[in-house]
């Protein structure tokens, strides 16, 4: 018994020194196995806060990137409409030169021939004995009667010399007015190329920035081109939209009415100047810019095209309405750049046009155009790596969605 106790005392005793041994290892073991997977946690932990930090940067770079391109674009439709605008002053400057040269020639033949007349008269009055000759002819008269006759031919032959003289006078100093007035326009002209030149070098400083802006976007953004408003922007579009359907649509129809009837009768005056203006054509919608098709509507790239681009070509390219309609949102976006959205009713269906990445914008909110009337210029500005137009349009009101969207070659000749 006391065996027994003793084998059973002794085996307590021993038997909790062999179990703490295993659960002391046990123990260290899963100490270990913790604190490697807390060192295992933090390590992720800081793996994902460094990618938080990457994502938080990537962001800001990106934001600062689109910031940038936004700035980029406003600056190059700032140059460019300088240059639009310089280039008519040249326009005009050139005109005014071939003005007064045909001015001052017209001049110079005047002048050129009273001075033969002037020539002719000293001529003959050498000949005839110079200013004695009035009194020869005074003193030969015969008679008081004959002399008041011969006075006043003398004075009449002498006045109208004195009128050449005046006259001839008179041109010489208009010429030297219009030479002067010609040296000026041609003074000015050289300047006005200059700039001309100037500004087209800053256009192409602010072109490659961008180009080098949109390199750097592209590497971190997969998707270019994807013409995903912000939320806000939809929203706004959206309300802007409905507005303009509510309010003008039936204005609109009127307007339309008044206008066909009006351009039934008058020929279409496209803005002068512009060049490159597509010809209006028939049926409800004309083609927006003229160039090449460069993407057309459908499946790219693993996603959906929702409109047709139209490539650049030439130094400029006017944008026009594809049909007579209503402007409601003509703004940048920094997805679509400088855009302009247009509502139309064509037989009592509306319909919706989209025209985007323009260099600059010549219509603003609420402004009815007509069909082939300059919006724009073609550019580069939003998310684009090429200056093209992309053209949609939507079969009843724009969605952000674009359920709407249909091929524009079903109803445009592209
Ligand atoms: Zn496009």
């Amino acid at each position: 018994m006391t065996l027994a106790v003793a084998a059973v005392v002794s085996a307590a005793s021993f038997s909790p020194n062999l179990a703490n041994a295993v659960s002391n290892q046990e123990i260290q073991q899963k100490k270990n196995e913790i604190s490697n997977i807390k060192s295992k946690q933090s390590s992720v932990q800081k793996q994902m806060n460094e990618a938080d930090q990457k994502i938080k940067h990537l962001q800001a770079e990106q934001d600062k990137l689109t910031q940038e391109i936004k700035k980029l674009d406003m600056a190059v439709s700032e140059t460019s409409g300088k240059i639009h605008e310089k280039s008519q002053q040249i326009e005009e400057t050139k005109q005014n030169i071939e003005v007064l040269k045909q001015q001052i020639a017209e001049v110079q033949a005047r002048i050129e021939k009273r001075n033969e007349l002037l020539k002719q008269r000293v001529r003959s009055l050498q000949e005839s004995g110079g200013v004695i000759s009035y009194l020869d002819v005074l003193l030969g008269a015969q008679s008081f009667s004959d002399f008041i006759d011969r006075i006043s031919a003398v004075t009449t032959i002498f006045e109208a010399d004195k009128q050449i003289i005046k006259e001839q006078e008179a041109d010489k100093a208009l010429k030297k007015e219009k030479e002067k007035e010609l040296t000026t326009n041609l003074a000015n002209l050289e300047r006005d190329l200059k700039e001309l030149e100037q500004l087209k070098q800053t256009l192409n400083v602010q072109i490659s920035q961008k180009e080098k802006l949109m390199k750097n976007l592209e590497h971190q953004e997969e998707e270019l081109h994807e013409e995903k408003l912000a939320l806000e922007e939809e929203k706004e579009l959206l309300e802007k939209q409905e507005a303009a359907m509510r309010s003008q649509l039936q204005q609109l129809i009127e307007r339309q009415k008044a206008e066909r009837a009006r351009q039934n009768t008058t020929s279409n005056s496209s803005s002068s100047g512009a060049g490159n203006v597509p010809p209006i054509t028939n049926g409800a919608f004309m083609r927006p810019a003229n160039g090449p098709v460069t993407s057309e509507f459908g499946p790219r790239w693993g996603k959906f095209h929702y409109g047709i681009d139209i490539g650049k070509r030439g130094s400029s390219a006017p944008i026009v309405a594809a049909a007579d309609g209503y402007v409601f949102r003509s703004y940048y976006s920094d997805t679509y750049g400088n855009v302009v959205f247009i509502t139309h009713v064509i037989d009592g269906q509306l319909y919706t046009t989209v025209y985007a990445h323009l260099e600059s914008r010549l219509v603003g909110e609420g402004q009815t155009v007509s069909k082939g009337q300059m919006i724009g210029y073609m550019g580069n500005t939003g998310r684009s790596t090429a200056a093209h137009l992309h053209f949609e349009l939507h079969r009843g009101p724009w969605n952000a969605a674009k359920s709407n969207a249909v091929n524009p070659r079903n109803y445009i000749n592209f």
